[in-house]
């Protein structure tokens, strides 16, 4: 095939890291898979028969691009507590769709996007394919946003800032007096602040926030897929200024023209008779992330993981690549840090998956804790 056929963006993104690991998982027997972030638990019997409904309803044509009336009406009732004149809601393909849209319809060439270090990968990958260049603020040893650093990040080309708290892949949910510095920031400095709450449900050591309760110009990107246990149906959302929406939906009705209609419905019917009870689910999570404090205290640096299902520990010797590789040898799948950032120091654990599995790993890394 002729080399030229592929693009020069192409060449920018760079998804060698991810795939790496999981080419060794191919080559493992019986491994212990503690790399996914997916939801350990299926979709509410509910939402599937609803979703099924739909479908043999025949509603399977084409929603209006915004997404169906019921469900952004749904989420519009999630969001009144902010009171903001101007928010506007659309439905997306996933948060990742959401992502997308957002950043082709803000990012100009040669703008620049702030994001923490560690982030998680898309961000990088989407504003290279707009043109933009990520700036990354460090955020070791304790994950927390620190001002000053992203004040000094700061250049006439920034354009935005991209927010994910509980985080992927470290875990730490932001404070409240952080989100509010930064969302006052951004707001002093003109700069668009785009928060990714795909995780905001899962928040075990007390209640989310969000930098828009600050800042009513903030972009939220948020989704289903890790809440609702529903990472394949790609159902995700944004809410922010309704120009920015405008231009999004403007996007979307040119590329991914829809989020799924059944599903979405599937999803509305559900949510229009109010919030679910996920508590049972964010139980069972936060018991697993004290298996993990509990089994690696004392043997591994760790920053105390409050939300989503990952926790990022501090390889106990070399780097976090040749750590892992080890790990890998022994059947224990984990990623590199180096995958979601610019060190080679720590690495992502997802308990996202059974006690007897997690129990495994644990044993493992308890094992690898001081090298042989
Ligand atoms: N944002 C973060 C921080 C994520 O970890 C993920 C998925 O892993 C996404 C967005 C994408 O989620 P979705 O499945 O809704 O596209």
């Amino acid at each position: 095939m002729d080399q030229r056929w592929i693009a020069d963006r192409m060449s920018r993104i760079d998804a060698s890291g991810i795939r790496k690991a999981f080419e060794l998982a191919k080559a493992m027997k019986n491994p212990i898979d503690l790399s996914i972030g997916m939801p350990y638990f299926d979709v509410d019997d509910a939402i599937k028969d609803a979703a099924s409904k739909a479908i043999h309803d025949g509603r399977n044509q084409y929603s209006v691009t915004m997404g169906l009336p019921e469900l952004r009406e749904a989420i519009r009732g999630s969001i009144a507590h902010f009171g903001h004149a101007d928010r506007e809601v659309m439905v997306t393909s996933g948060t990742a769709g959401a992502l997308m849209l957002a950043i082709c319809a803000t990012v100009n060439p040669g703008d620049e996007i702030i994001v923490f270090d560690p982030y998680f990968v898309m961000y990088q990958h989407q504003t290279t394919l707009a043109g933009g260049v990520t700036v990354v603020v460090d955020t070791y040893p304790d994950f927390r946003i620190h001002l000053d650093k992203v004040a000094a990040a700061i250049t006439p080309r920034t354009k935005a800032v991209i927010v994910n708290s509980p985080n992927n892949p470290s875990g730490v949910v932001a404070t409240p007096d952080e989100l509010k510095a930064l969302a006052l920031l951004c707001k002093d400095r003109g700069i668009l602040l785009i928060s990714d709450e795909v995780y905001n449900c899962l928040c075990y050591d007390g209640e989310y926030r969000s930098p828009a309760e600050w800042n009513d110009e903030v972009l939220v990107v948020d989704g289903f897929s890790k809440t609702l246990g529903m990472t394949g149906w790609r159902l995700g959302f944004a809410h922010g200024p309704t120009q920015i929406i405008q231009e999004m939906a403007k996007l979307q009705q040119f590329t991914f023209v829809c989020a799924p209609t059944p599903l979405q419905q599937g999803v509305a019917s559900v949510l229009s008779k109010g919030k679910l009870d996920m508590h049972e689910q964010i139980e069972t999570y936060q018991r697993k992330r004290d298996m993990i404090v509990e089994a690696l205290d004392g043997l591994y640096e760790l920053a105390r993981p409050l939300g989503a299902f990952y926790a990022f520990p501090k390889a106990p010797w070399g780097t976090a690549s040749e750590f892992c590789a080890e790990a890998i040898r022994r059947e224990l799948l984990v990623i590199p840090g180096n995958v979601f950032s610019r060190r080679d120091t720590h690495f992502r654990i997802s308990y996202a998956t059974s006690d007897e599995t997690l129990k495994r790993g644990l044993d493992v890394l308890r094992g690898l804790a001081k090298k042989a």
